[in-house]
């Protein structure tokens, strides 16, 4: 295999799709995901057939549907033709220019791929294998290694029905949808192997095998296998493993696990791919290092010397100290499917169980916690914020090794987005005029501050306001669609494209409703909530959004209590709820308000990545000081909702923040927003707006987080031994 041939998986074809010759790049280009942050690629897939394009936003889909008749008359259009070799040419020379990437340069010749695993990939909204903030940082995570130049390979589940997508009716009550994805007109296609047919790994289960098939999602240089049992072969009892991602069944889940886990290092192998570094991202596919365990044992390496030797090259980063954020299996479970898997190499029983032991004193049974088996066969392990990491040193000291210094026994790596991904196309073409085609550069170092502060105030806001009339029109199309389906007639929809104004101050708030995030928080004092955004000459707007999980009876409460209120009278125009938070609904939120809320009680936000993606797009943030914020806040880009300490008495806390964020809202953001220059500019808050991105974009990119975790985590992991 030539040196870099893992990052070019061959691939089956399998979908109807046929390209005149000119344009022929076509196919390779709707199948690399790069187009989901290239907005030129996406708008020269807008240019085949704007109107298909609007409804599917997949490239796969488009060219399924665009008749092949049409594609005469489509190459005699010459400013087609013009994109598609600029857009072509760009993508071309994307993928053959490694040599000039950052980790070529800082690391020549240090080309063995990181294989990074984790149970969900927020990509992209067509392909739906991720929930929330996990998968989108995972997501986010194999774009920067592409452009960084990192080779890297992710492993994941291919969801039939993915997470579920949200309804709300006319009640407030949340409804979950399933659609069942059709593979062959999605970005991705199943691994070929040497004949020509796919790739298939096996996984062993009680009495049975399964069949699992490799596909791969190419992520620009990066490929993303994702494995899927829903194949002829397999039983129709097991077919539906990889049907539903967080299923609330604990053994369907820890089947879940086992084929991620052991099924991607099997399929990893299958490629011929030789990791040299394995990071688990959160504590689900920690079974992989029972099936690379098992494998050394098999080659007749001693226990100590095959488990010392895997962890010495293995990563995990944990994402949550919320408890149920961490996986734990009843030890009956786990000896069902472990115990002769292992047993067949001469573990003993009591040594498996003992990597997932939480702790002593746990009974005979102990529960098999998979963040302790990740924690105890990793050589490098690490939290998502500063603040994380101190939390989550102290919760599992006595996992952590005792002969290290304290910053390195749980390090800290703070989670960063995707500024290509997440930066509103108003404010990249903005960016493009100041600064040329290095605008990417400017914003992603330090030094960029002085030159965003030199920026036209005029230009950036007009930026700001052309992305929230973009919000706008977004919001009032979703609005109606939901509003129709409730029963409201012509004359009440005709209202809603009255609603939302690109003028008001608009606060937003969007994110998964467990309870520790406090969505309730902003209404608690309703009469004050009304005050704030009715007043006549100084309104504010708030647009929510979020799911609770299908089996979260009071995050779905409320929601629906939410969703009622902004039904109600002094709220109903000025608080929207927009349904099925996905990737598209963040982009438009955090590219179109003015303010982004953050409200968790202190310290179960881990990290929280929307209001980076807020903020490098000029929203300012308000936010407890939890998470990365206690980071991210300069004094100038946003502010802390500041309670008084209430020494864990949480109904009193939430009282006290609560009490904090008004005084917050009425006392400084109201009036911040509304000092206005004689031209109706609001200087000071445009001054922050700038404040907000110079920043954030260069210190909560995840180009820093993963240089990050290649200087402390892969390469040093990769060097050794
Ligand atoms: C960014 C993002 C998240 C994570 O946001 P948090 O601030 O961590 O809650 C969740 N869901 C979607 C769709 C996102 O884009």
């Amino acid at each position: 295999m030539s040196e870099r041939a893992w990052q070019e998986i061959p691939r089956l074809d399998i979908a109807d799709i046929d390209l005149p010759r000119q344009v022929g790049g076509l196919y390779e280009l709707a199948y690399n995901l790069w187009w989901t942050w290239s907005s030129r690629a996406r708008h020269l897939f807008s240019l085949i057939d704007s109107r298909t394009w609007a409804l599917y936003r997949n490239p796969v889909q488009l060219l399924i549907n665009f008749d092949r008749h049409h594609w005469n008359e489509k190459l005699e259009e010459e400013s087609f033709r013009d994109a598609y070799h600029e857009v072509y040419g760009t993508f071309e020379r994307y993928l053959v220019e490694t040599d000039a990437t950052w980790f070529a340069r800082t690391y020549p010749g240090e080309d063995r791929p990181v294989a990074y695993f984790c149970m969900e990939f927020g990509l992209h909204q067509c392909l739906s294998i991720y929930s929330g903030g996990l998968g989108v940082l995972a997501g986010d995570h194999l774009k920067s290694a592409s452009d960084l130049g990192l080779p890297l390979v992710g492993v994941g589940l291919l969801y039939h029905q993915g997470y579920f997508r949200q309804n709300i009716d006319a009640d407030g009550r949340q409804q979950h949808i399933y659609p069942d994805a059709d593979f062959s007109r999605l970005p991705i296609r199943p691994a070929a192997g040497p004949t020509g047919r796919g790739v298939f790994v096996t996984v062993p289960f009680p009495d049975r095998e399964i069949q699992v098939r490799v596909w791969v999602a190419q992520v620009g240089r990066v490929p993303l296998l994702l494995l899927d049992t829903d194949v002829p072969q397999n039983d129709s009892a097991d077919r539906p493993i990889t049907a539903s991602l967080y299923t609330p069944g604990r053994e369907m889940r820890l089947a879940q696990e086992l084929v991620l886990g052991v099924g991607g290092v099997r399929a990893l192998a299958a490629l011929g791919i030789e990791p040299r570094v394995w990071h688990m991202n959160e504590g689900h596919s920690a079974f992989l290092q029972f099936e690379r365990l098992r494998v050394a044992l098999a080659a007749g390496r001693p226990y100590e010397e095959a488990l010392g030797e895997l962890r010495h090259h293995s990563v995990f980063t944990t994402h949550t100290p919320v408890p149920a954020g961490n996986e734990v299996f009843e030890a009956a479970l786990v000896r069902k499917y472990f115990g002769g898997f292992l047993g067949g190499v001469g573990v003993a029983e009591d040594r498996w169980r003992a990597l997932g032991r939480n702790g002593e004193g746990e009974g005979d049974e102990p529960p098999f916690n998979m963040t302790a088996l990740a924690l105890r066969t990793s050589a490098r392990v690490n939290g998502v914020s500063k603040l994380n990491a101190e939390v989550a040193a102290r919760m599992w000291a006595h996992l952590l090794p005792e002969t290290l210094p304290d910053a390195e026994r749980m390090r800290a790596i703070t989670n960063g987005v995707h500024l290509s991904t997440w930066l509103g196309v108003e404010l990249q073409e903005l960016f493009f005029r100041w600064f040329g085609e290095r605008w990417h550069q400017v914003l992603g170092s330090e030094t960029g501050r002085i030159a965003i502060l030199d920026g036209s105030d005029e230009q950036l806001w007009e930026a700001h306001l052309a992305q929230k009339r973009r919000l706008a029109r977004f919001l009032r199309a979703r609005l109606r669609r939901q509003f129709a389906r409730h029963g409201l007639s012509p004359d009440e929809l005709r209202v809603v494209e009255t609603m939302f104004d690109p003028e008001v101050l608009t606060l937003g708030f969007a994110r998964r409703f467990a309870t520790y995030k406090r969505a309730g928080l902003l209404f608690s004092d309703l009469d004050r909530l009304r005050a704030l955004v009715d007043r006549a000459e100084r309104p504010v707007q708030i647009v929510l959004a979020g799911k609770a999980h299908p089996a979260d009876r009071a995050g779905q409460e409320l929601i629906a209590s939410i969703f009622r209120l902004s039904q109600s009278e002094g709220l109903k125009g000025r608080v929207f709820f927009v349904e099925d938070y996905d990737m598209r609904v963040g982009r438009q939120l955090v590219q179109g308000v003015d303010v982004w809320l953050n409200t968790p009680r202190r310290p179960l936000e881990a990290s929280g990545t929307s209001g980076m993606k807020a903020g490098m797009n000029g929203a300012l943030n308000c936010s407890i000081a939890d998470g990365w914020w206690p980071e991210g806040h300069s004094g100038q880009n946003g502010w802390v909702i500041a309670g008084k300490d209430c020494g864990g008495d949480e109904a009193a806390q939430d009282r006290e923040d609560a009490l904090a964020l008004y005084q917050l809202l009425e006392l400084e953001v109201v009036p911040a927003f509304h000092d206005r220059g004689g031209n109706g500019l609001p200087r000071a808050w445009v001054r922050r707006m700038k404040e907000a991105i110079a920043t954030i974009a260069p210190r909560f990119s995840s180009d820093r987080m993963v240089r990050e975790y290649a200087d402390t985590a892969y390469v040093p992991l990769a060097r050794s031994g």
